[in-house]
């Protein structure tokens, strides 16, 4: 694929194997796993709870080590990083997680939870981090006076907006969403994921997104990898997985969507 921006090659991740049970076998939670990410699209990853999903996209976060393979972001391997690179890379590549709730400090403000990346990075001065989160919050659909609100004081999909918004104040290059709307009621789901798709393409980012939800995956993908215990098993532009998927566990999976030939993209 041309200009990857995120390259996985043969990625696993095992875990298991303690000292007393030595001789019981370690289960991989990824198995060799190769991926690439074209820069400006969205790779979805989409499976099954246990497939494997987390484990992959946090050790492309560098949150996790990888067992074995590599990960390279703009051409360099992201476990090799130190120093300045490694504070680069925090920079480029920014997280979405599912709960908002855990995801935040309950004690700090929406301004302090915002201008946080901006401070860690020596960006601006106190006013200007201010009135950038303000911006922020403005574009992504909340009041500007949520600034000096708490997070509990926000319902879920707000908390979800304060996420994008923190994940994109730096302008990094690449978001890494794990099932960001999964906790979210269904009417709720939807705004967000629009504004996620719609941020991503205004800003040019290259994203992956896991969701256990197909339908929610079809509506932001350009690509679909399909993971099962670990194992990626089919892997391709949006149209041909959907149009015609070559695996058949892919196959059962569209089946058990309710009214599954009606699953699109929104835009
Ligand atoms: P998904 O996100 O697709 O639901 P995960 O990546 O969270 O899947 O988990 C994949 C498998 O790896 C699961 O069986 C899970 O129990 C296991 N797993 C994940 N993290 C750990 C860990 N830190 N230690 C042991 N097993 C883990
Ligand atoms: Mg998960």
């Amino acid at each position: 694929m041309s200009d990857a921006v995120i390259e996985i090659r043969n990625l696993t991740k095992s875990f298991g194997g303690t000292a007393l049970f030595r001789r019981e076998s370690t289960f991989r939670a990824t198995d060799d796993v190769t991926l690439s990410v074209t820069r400006g699209k969205t790779l979805g990853v989409v499976g099954e709870s246990g497939s494997g999903k987390s484990t992959l996209l946090r050790m492309v976060l560098r949150l996790i080590k990888p067992t074995s393979g590599t990960i390279e972001v703009d051409g360099q391997d992201i476990w090799s990083l130190k120093g300045r690179d490694l504070k680069a890379f925090r920079r480029k590549v920014q997280p979405i997680f599912q709960n908002p709730a855990s995801s935040f400090n309950p004690r700090q403000s929406i301004g302090q939870i915002l201008t946080a990346p901006l401070e860690v990075h020596g960006i601006g001065d106190r006013e200007s981090r201010r009135a950038k989160a303000e911006a922020l919050l403005e574009r992504v659909g909340l009041p500007r006076d949520a600034i000096d609100r708490h997070p509990h004081q926000l319902s879920g999909g707000q908390k979800q907006r304060v996420a994008i918004a923190r994940a994109v104040i730096l302008q990094p290059e690449v978001v890494l969403a794990d099932e960001p709307t999964s906790a979210l009621d269904v009417s709720v789901q939807a705004q967000v994921l629009e504004l996620f798709d719609a941020t991503r393409r205004e800003m040019g980012l290259t994203a992956i997104f896991v969701s256990h939800n197909l339908a929610v995956i079809r509506q932001i993908s350009d690509q679909i990898a399909v993971m099962r215990h670990g194992k990626v098993v089919e892997y391709g532009e949006a149209e041909q997985v959907f149009g015609d998927p070559h695996n058949h566990y892919t196959k059962t999976l569209i089946a058990a969507v309710p009214d599954h030939r009606n699953l699109r993209r929104v835009s």
